[in-house]
């Protein structure tokens, strides 16, 4: 590691002040930035920790919208009675990711800016058509969402803005199917499906290896007709999926398709 100081605001406005002073970073769960450090691929000089600042952990809900702080954990959101009443698969989800010292440490918002391409949270607020709340702009998650650890913020460069919040539509009809990777626990494969209102779906997949994406001709299929049945004549080209050490593009391809039937009868069975 090399040598860092360390400051820990209590709220947001000191926080954004101290990394435009300083040009650090930005410190939430610590579970992706802390091994990069020790590994030596970042010099930040500077780290400004987000957990004393109690604005990023409040959990709310108003017209139809549940309000996620970034700083929440994902042991916080996996327990959050409200989560758990209005969007049972996030909460089951968020459960579901790492071990319990990831989910003590690791939040909502690290997870959200960090974008890895096998992380879970990016899938289920494309799917979900959440919105990511910002200290500067809020914007859909379709526009957030750029790519290989890409977003919004990465793009535009600047390093002080940082992800507040989280708003997601309460649609209750709406399941997380994921095939884990043996070791990590990162997705292989991760599919989020939602049928919203008139019964539009959107599906997401994370775990191809080139980003978050939705699967739109799925999504076309399952708003004609919502069964796995509809997925029957469809398949996934290989070309949209990566080969690497744990699997080949083929593969990745086909457990998109069964995690994406997966889920939807999972809805249909009003496991949800
Ligand atoms: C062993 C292991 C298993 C894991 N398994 C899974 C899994 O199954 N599924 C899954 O989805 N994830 C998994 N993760 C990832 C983990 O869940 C964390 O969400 C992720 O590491 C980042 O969150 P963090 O709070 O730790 O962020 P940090 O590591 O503190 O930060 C990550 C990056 O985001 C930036 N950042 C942090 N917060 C903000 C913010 N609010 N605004 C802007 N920038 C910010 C930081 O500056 C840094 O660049 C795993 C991690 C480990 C170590």
């Amino acid at each position: 590691m090399y040598e860092f100081s360390l400051s820990t605001p209590t709220n947001l406005a000191d926080a954004v002040a101290q990394q435009q002073d300083s040009g650090g970073k930005y410190l939430a769960g610590g579970q992706t930035l802390v091994p990069t450090l020790k590994l030596r691929l970042a010099d930040p000089g500077h780290l400004i920790s987000l957990r004393r600042i109690a604005e990023l952990r409040t959990v709310s809900e108003a017209d139809g919208f549940l309000t996620l702080g970034a700083g929440l954990t994902h042991h916080e959101v996996a327990r959050s009675v409200l989560v758990q009443h209005r969007l049972p698969f996030l909460a089951r989800m968020a459960g579901a990711i790492g071990d319990p010292a990831v989910r003590n440490r690791g939040t909502l918002g690290g997870s959200v800016a960090n974008n890895d391409p096998s992380a879970d949270y990016p899938a289920a607020l494309l799917a979900l058509g959440a919105r990511v709340v910002t200290n500067r702009r809020e914007l859909p998650a379709d526009e957030f969402f750029q790519g290989l650890f890409a977003t919004a913020i990465t793009e535009d460069g600047d390093e002080s803005e940082l992800v507040t919040a989280i708003r997601l539509p309460c649609l209750r009809r709406a399941a997380y199917a994921k095939f884990k990777h043996p070791a990590s626990g990162f997705a292989l494969i991760g599919v989020a499906v939602v049928q919203g209102d008139e019964d539009q779906v959107r599906v997401a997949v994370t775990g191809s290896g080139f980003g978050v994406a939705r699967l739109r001709e799925f999504e076309a299929a399952l708003s004609q007709r919502f069964a796995a049945e509809s997925l029957a004549s469809l398949s996934l080209s290989p070309d949209e999926f990566a080969s690497d050490s744990a699997t080949s593009a083929d593969y990745r391809a086909a457990l998109a398709k069964a995690m994406t039937a997966d889920a939807v009868r999972q809805i249909i069975q009003g496991f949800f």
